[in-house]
């Protein structure tokens, strides 16, 4: 038993289960908020400080959240607060990084497609970027000021191979991100753009994503720190100075546990790679889904439900406009399902196969196939767990469904259970603005074509 004063700080689940209660007691999720996203601040401090354990004592280390896998300004800044970086793919990432207080040079620009304008305006910045090839080399070069900031580096593909989810997989033969190492004449290539540009001191690999595994991660940037210390080699000097080992730590979306852990991960690199901690390489990190997607949940009303075929159907309004992924790759990227009550209580009662559908017009707008879950009724809630990354704060406008409201959250543990405070993060879309983003302001464009 422990001797502490203090009550015990209330584990994810149960912070989750009071945010749910809370979030239904309150009227964020209901009538008239029938479907919101949810992060959970604390959990999020803890993955970030998890992370940042996992790497301690390896010096030179720059932690950078993949922007994409959670693009909203409050989260960036709480994770600016943290000590994160941020990667980001766009001019929107870049500007919403900018946004939410990351300085320029703890922000990596990484997009494949980079135009010329966002090349200058990132070198002018002072922002990291990695070529994705060696033409955008060339652009890079042709447009550097000689006195620029900005550190850059080039996007390998060490071609080891795919995980179990081919669309997240950036390291296969074929993929196309990267300069693919082991195509004929390709390391000599690369070896030439680093002895013609001494300004480029920067290897980055990102091996893949949810699916791949830690071994198969490692291999990538073993590959990457051996083609670095070959280029170092025959250059005669220590040109490359960094490596950006990406991101791309899977996820456990079975349970409440996280697996594999970052410190995991980290002694899986420690294996694999001995060198790469030993101080000689300043180190970039670029994860997304292993710091948010345990930290986030997306609640949603039960409209209706109803029986087709033999078959029991929750009509929900958590469909694919939030969960997209899920919806259309169900086998690859299942999410857990919980059943609560209209108080926002857990459901208890014998189990029933049910299909939880959401709002959209397709037949396929289903987010959980077949599950076994306590008996949903119209005024219920199911709850998505683990989708605080790359789910409500990536909708999808399909149906002119509105963006759902995203809200963080802070449970405290008190005498009568937790207590739990909210804080709006993103407003759900308005149908004003819902009508702005269709054209509104150029409603009469295709009756009068300008003379
Ligand atoms: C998406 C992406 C990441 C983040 O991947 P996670 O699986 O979310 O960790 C990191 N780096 C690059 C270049 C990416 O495209």
């Amino acid at each position: 038993m422990s001797l502490s004063p203090f009550p015990c700080a209330p584990s994810s689940s149960v912070r989750v289960a009071a945010a749910v209660r809370h979030a239904v007691a309150t009227g964020l999720l209901g009538e008239s908020g029938p479907v919101a996203g949810f992060v959970d601040t604390d959990g999020v401090r803890d993955s970030v400080a998890a992370l940042h354990e996992a790497f301690a004592g390896v010096p030179g280390v720059l932690h950078t959240f993949a922007a994409k896998a959670a693009s909203l300004v409050p989260v960036l800044r709480l994770l600016a607060e943290c000590g994160m970086g941020c990667e980001v793919a766009s001019p929107g990432e870049l500007r919403i990084a900018l946004d939410a207080g990351f300085a320029p040079s703890r922000i990596v620009l990484d997009s494949p497609a980079k135009t010329r304008e966002e090349i200058r305006r990132a070198l002018a910045l002072g922002v990291a970027l990695n070529a994705d090839n060696l033409d955008e080399v060339d652009r890079i070069a042709s447009l550097r000021p000689s006195n620029a900031a900005s550190v850059v580096g080039l996007r390998v593909n060490p071609q080891v191979g795919g995980g179990s989810i081919g669309a997240m997989s950036t390291a296969t033969a074929t993929s196309k991100f990267g300069v693919a190492l082991r195509d004929p004449g390709a390391r000599e290539r690369v070896v030439e753009a680093f002895a013609a540009h001494p300004w480029l001191t920067r290897l980055h690999a990102h091996v893949g994503s949810q699916g791949c595994s830690l071994e198969l991660i490692a291999a990538g940037i073993g590959e990457t720190y051996r083609l670095a210390e070959e280029i170092n080699t025959l250059l005669g000097r220590r040109q490359i100075t960094g490596l950006d080992i990406g991101g791309g730590l899977p996820v456990n979306f079975a349970d409440d546990e996280v697996r594999p852990t970052f410190a995991a991960y980290a002694a899986a690199l420690r294996a694999a790679v001995p060198g790469l901690f030993d101080g000689r390489y300043e180190l970039v990190t670029e994860f997304g889904r292993s710091l948010l997607a345990k930290n986030g949940f997306i609640g949603a009303l039960v409209e209706y439900t109803k029986d087709a075929g033999g078959r029991r159907i929750a009509l929900t309004h958590a469909g694919a406009q939030t969960a997209t992924r899920t919806v259309f790759m169900p086998d690859a990227w299942p999410l857990r399902v919980g059943a609560f009550d209209s108080d926002g209580l857990p459901k208890a009662g014998p189990s029933l196969v049910q299909d939880i559908a959401g709002p959209c017009c397709f037949a396929g707008d289903v987010v959980a196939h077949a599950r076994e879950l306590p008996e949903l009724r119209e005024g219920d809630y199911v709850v998505l767990y683990d989708t605080g990354a790359y789910y409500f704060s990536t909708p999808w406008a399909y149906n002119s469904l509105p963006r759902p409201a995203v809200y963080g959250f802070r449970t405290e543990a008190g005498p009568d259970g937790p207590s739990v405070r909210f804080a709006a993060v993103r407003d759900a879309q308005s149908l004003d603005s819902i009508s702005t983003e269709s054209g509104l302001a150029h409603a009469d464009a295709l009756l009068h074509f300008p003379s």
